[in-house]
């Protein structure tokens, strides 16, 4: 028993142990109380037509408000909740609570416009996933020509086989299909003809220094219009790069030059204007 309470003593104290691992044990626990609690919510970000400028999407983007943390972005817990397996119900939660604020919004007569989702790898491991999603659409009463899914092209590369067939039955749906922070993986071209994606997110790695280094951007964008892709960018933050990317080609953007993520009450503002 004191040995056992000295190695505990020892783990705790070691040198290694900092704040972070303490923060990623207790955002583990807290996890499913958080969700009963209802303490995670969206923002959406708009996405907009580079051509005219105005909001022709959003992406939603999770955000936790934990109670004693704080307001908890993604990068801090995502990663922590596909390890436990808790991205499921949460990945649910979202594609849920995305469907409720848009059948919202078509009640209110507000003109409502593509939302995208990020989907985790993980999801797609549950063979009741497809399923689920069309569950989700039925009961809630909404076209799934409205909604996104966004998969990493690490997602893709990793686990090939049951993301390929529902991806396939997601695409019959009629759900619009996109490759999110492109050009970030270790990817050969060929899964770009497995997987039958209808745009592609240039990540904000290849944004952030245009037009100084616009080699990669350009190669994306130019790769995608020869697949007949959409092609969006993520991460604009200055008029330079707007400017560079719409004489480029470059379909959509995303960034903090445009909006930022919202809440939903500023969205439905953004969306009647
Ligand atoms: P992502 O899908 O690539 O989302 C873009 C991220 O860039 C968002 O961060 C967004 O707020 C941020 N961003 C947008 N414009 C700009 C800009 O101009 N400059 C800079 N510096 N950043 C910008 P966020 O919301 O913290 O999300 C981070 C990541 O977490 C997302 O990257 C996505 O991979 C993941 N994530 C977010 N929500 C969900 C979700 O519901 N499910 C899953 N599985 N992952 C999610
Ligand atoms: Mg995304
Ligand atoms: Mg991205
Ligand atoms: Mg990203």
């Amino acid at each position: 028993q004191a040995k056992h309470q000295g190695r505990n003593h020892y783990l705790v104290f070691r040198p290694s142990f900092d704040q972070g691992d303490y923060k990623r044990l207790l955002l583990k626990s807290q996890f499913e109380q958080a969700l009963a609690d209802r303490q995670f919510y969206l923002e959406y970000q708009p996405r907009v037509d580079l051509e005219s400028g105005g909001i022709i999407g959003l992406e939603a983007l999770i955000r936790w408000k934990h109670p004693t943390e704080g307001i908890v972005a993604p990068g801090e817990f995502i990663t922590l909740a596909e390890e436990i397996g808790f991205i499921i119900p949460l990945g649910e939660w979202v594609i849920r609570e995305v469907c409720s604020q848009m059948k919202h919004w078509q009640e209110q007569g507000i003109p409502a416009v593509r939302t995208s989702i990020n989907v985790s790898a993980k999801q797609f491991n549950k063979a009741s996933f497809v399923d689920k999603v069309q569950d989700i659409l039925n009961e809630i009463g909404i076209g799934p020509s409205l909604l996104e899914f966004e998969i990493t092209e690490s997602a893709l590369m990793g686990h090939a086989k049951p993301i390929i067939d529902d991806l396939k039955v997601f695409k019959d749906m009629g759900i619009f299909l996109s490759i999110d922070d492109f050009g970030t993986g270790y990817s050969s071209l060929q899964y770009l003809k497995l997987f039958d994606v209808d745009a592609l997110k240039i990540d904000r790695a290849f944004i952030k220094d245009l037009p100084r280094d616009k080699l990669l951007a350009k190669m994306i964008i130019s790769l995608a219009r020869k697949l007949r892709l959409q092609v969006i960018a993520e991460g604009v933050e200055t008029s330079a790069q707007h400017a560079w990317l719409l004489n480029s080609g470059c379909h959509e953007a995303q960034g903090f030059l445009y909006s930022k993520a919202l809440p939903a009450s500023d969205i439905e503002y953004l969306l009647k204007a």
